[in-house]
């Protein structure tokens, strides 16, 4: 029996993967089962040694040109008759944009249940998942019952545990007879030297409250010195003010950062859908009543073009 663990990868294996195999990994542990990993992409050459320490034992690697995107047509084939042809009993995933897809695709195809955008799992004589649920406000423990039980976990939650440095063995698979009826030919990268959003450790993201899209550098100096991500809620994004690639909430991008700092954000309970499970919540509003102060663990009364020039000056003095 064994925990089946599906390896992200854009090019190199993505932290979500190393998060979900930490995860995975205790899961095998608890359960008694053994842990297997199946990559999809270019090549895993460079990038195996990651997977070190991990606790997985196989690593079922389909290398191709054709797969160095992911492609629904594609990938879900290839897992779908993975798990099949070794019975694994628990899948886990990232909730991911293409882990979400990824995920749902081969639960439908396996006709299992799938808890999306877990928290944590755990073993207790079957897989538990901890999952938010009415946009943040209520954390639901969901017990699988399926077989396989499949999890897809958000990116962020869960810190990446290696013990030793023993390798997997990776046992290379034959490109199997799939069509592609959507080939992607090339991924734009986002501007060089930005961080993506839902994979920062520090974001920083700015509300109605900066006044207009010309105030965005105050918001991103703080960024930039704290080495963060720049977000930003529906209000700036619905007035144009910035590019929706950087909304956090229900209907943006959900962070679990370790610091997420609202810089004139009211803290509306669709915008921390996106946010509530970062690890620190700083928030600066001049409204000492607005309802992110309700979810922060420091909150700076004021005026937020006063604060963020203060915090970015201290930020780059702390860090010399
Ligand atoms: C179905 C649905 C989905 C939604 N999805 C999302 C989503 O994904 N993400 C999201 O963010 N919202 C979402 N919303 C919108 C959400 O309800 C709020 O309208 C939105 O989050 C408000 O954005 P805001 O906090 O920037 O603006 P406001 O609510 O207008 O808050 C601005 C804040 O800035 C403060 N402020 C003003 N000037 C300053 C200053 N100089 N210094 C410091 N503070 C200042 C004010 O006190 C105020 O608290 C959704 C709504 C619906 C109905």
């Amino acid at each position: 029996m064994s925990v089946l663990v599906l390896l992200e990868q854009r090019g190199n294996l993505k932290a979500c993967a190393l998060e979900a195999a930490t995860a995975a990994n205790k899961i095998a542990q608890a359960a008694g089962m053994d842990l297997i990993a199946v990559y999809i992409g270019q090549s895993l050459a460079d990038d195996s040694a990651q997977l070190a320490g991990l606790g997985i034992n196989t690593v079922y690697a389909y290398e191709n040109d054709a797969l160095k995107y992911y492609s629904n047509d594609g990938y879900v084939p290839i897992v779908r008759d993975l798990v099949q042809e070794l019975g694994a009993k628990v899948i886990i995933g990232s909730s991911s944009a293409l882990g979400k897809e990824l995920c749902a695709s081969v639960a439908a195809r396996l006709g299992v249940e799938l808890v999306q955008d877990a928290i944590d799992v755990q073993w207790d004589s079957g897989l538990l998942a901890k999952k938010p649920v009415y946009a943040g406000k209520v954390l639901a423990d969901v017990r699988i019952t399926d077989s396989p039980a499949m999890v897809s976990l958000r990116p962020n939650v869960i810190a990446i545990e290696k013990n030793g440095d023993t390798v997997p063995t990776v046992e290379q698979r034959p490109m199997p007879e799939v069509s592609l009826r959507t080939v992607l030919k090339e991924a734009a990268e986002a501007a060089a030297g930005q961080i993506e959003l839902t994979e920062a450790k520090i974001v920083v993201s700015g509300g109605r409250g900066i006044g207009g899209p010309e105030n965005w550098p105050v918001v991103q100096d703080l960024a930039d010195a704290m080495g963060a991500a720049l977000g930003a809620s529906r209000a700036t994004v619905d007035a144009g003010w910035i590019h929706h690639s950087h909304q956090v909430g229900q209907t943006g991008k959900v962070v679990s950062p370790d610091v997420y700092v609202a810089c004139g954000i009211s803290g509306a309970i669709q915008h921390q859908a996106g946010m509530r499970t970062a690890k620190i919540i700083v928030a600066i509003n001049k409204d000492a009543n607005a309802p992110i102060f309700k979810i922060c663990d420091y909150g700076i009364v004021g005026d937020l073009f006063e604060i963020c020039p203060l915090l970015a000056k201290e930020v780059r003095k702390a860090l010399g």
